[in-house]
Formats: C-alpha cells, structure tokens, sequence
C-alpha cells in the first residue's frame, strides 16, 4: 500500500482525503499503468458507483494529479502526473509506452527533445507514444 504517498500527495495538493480519492489513488499507484473508467470500476470496490468514479477522475485530472493519455483505440485512459503537475498546469511531455502484449500504456519520464517546427506552427503540447513490448512481458517468455 502507498498509504503515505497518498496522504502527502493530497496534503500537497490541498485536497480532502476522502475514501474514494484514497482508494482511487492507491489503484493508479497499484497498477502503474494507465486506467480507463471502466479499468477503474472493475478494480474499484461495488461501494463507489459510476458517478462517483468519473467525477474523482475529472477532478483529479483538474488538480494536476492525473494526466490523459493517448490511446490508438481512442479509448480515454489516465496515468498518474509528475510532481510537476499542478492545478490547471500540467507538464506531461514524457514518453507513453503502449505494449502490445498486455495492452498496457505506461508513462516512461524519460527527457525527451522538443522538435523544431516549422515557422508559423506552434505546438502547445506534444504527445509521444511508442509500441513495442514492456519489461513485464519481456520478462515472462
Ligand atoms: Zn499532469
Ligand atoms: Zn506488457
Ligand atoms: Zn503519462
């Protein structure tokens, strides 16, 4: 359990500490690798409806503690943030790692360099997402 993890990243962000953020939150750090909303409600206890469940996600989203990530299925996933973060201010250029043999996108902070664009194009944000297999799955063979 990341218990402590949980209670400092709340504090930090000034938000109350409720059963279904801590639980919710105890999940992504879990798993390690991005949910959908479905993920989440499958994982999640039958005492948080659907409602709830979508509402914690938009707002931690908001408060900088979950960031979207991007899916070839367009399936809307969530990863946890970097401590970079912040309300409204998210910094989540790092690498998204899809593997093709669990179906699980990770987020890999690695630095990564910003392309040079063209003149008269500016980009707001990047997203970088690779495909191959994960060290999970390479593992197992
Ligand atoms: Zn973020
Ligand atoms: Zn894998
Ligand atoms: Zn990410």
């Amino acid at each position: 359990m990341h218990t402590e993890q949980i209670r400092k990243l709340l504090e930090q962000k000034g938000i109350r500490k409720t059963r279904i953020r801590e639980a919710m939150l105890a999940l992504f750090f879990d798993k390690g690798y991005a949910l959908s909303h479905a993920d989440v409600e499958n994982f999640l206890p039958d005492e948080f409806d659907r409602v709830t469940i979508y509402r914690t996600l938009k707002s931690f989203e908001e408060q900088g503690l979950l960031h979207k990530v991007p899916d070839e299925k367009g399936i809307m996933r969530f990863a946890l943030c970097p401590e970079s973060c912040t309300h409204h201010q998210h910094s989540d250029s790092h690498l998204h790692f899809f593997c093709k043999q669990c179906e699980h996108t990770y987020c890999l902070h690695i630095s990564l360099p910003e392309p040079a664009l063209p003149a008269g194009f500016h980009a707001e944000s990047f997203e970088w997402l690779a495909q191959g297999i994960c060290k999970n799955c390479l593992n197992e063979v």
